[in-house]
């Protein structure tokens, strides 16, 4: 085949710079034969890092609880001018995960949350 040969060179190998030096031709580096286009072009394909995050999948945090004790419990914590705004965060949670863990409120834990923010009502204090 006779369409091998270099364009640049002609088929020579050899390239006359404007200097008037030969040297090794830069197209096909002095071997007369074109490139093979497949080594020519370089696949520069960018492989882009991706970043996938772990898409928590979790539940819907709950906010609120769900049971009518937990619910006018959490109501209480939240009303209450006692605690402030991250105790309140901490009880309702608590609340929460008490209901989550029992299925309902005990009363025990009922007065426990109660005492925090409503205190003197049902304890008093000794001495
Ligand atoms: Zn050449």
């Amino acid at each position: 085949m006779n369409g091998e040969i270099c364009s640049v060179c002609g088929g020579d190998g050899r390239y006359a710079n404007s200097f008037g030096r030969v040297a090794s031709c830069p197209g096909c580096h002095g071997s007369g034969k074109r490139p093979e286009a497949g080594a020519a072009v370089r696949d520069v394909t960018k492989t882009k890092p991706s970043h996938y995050k772990t898409a928590a999948s979790s539940a819907v945090k709950q906010t609120w609880p769900s049971s009518l004790e937990g619910t006018q419990l959490a109501t209480d914590v939240r009303d209450s001018g006692l605690v402030n705004a991250d105790t309140k965060a901490r009880l309702i949670a608590e609340i929460i995960d008490h209901e989550n863990t029992h299925g309902r409120c005990t009363q025990t834990f009922l007065k426990k949350i109660r005492k925090q923010v409503k205190p003197g009502a049902s304890s008093p204090k000794p001495g």
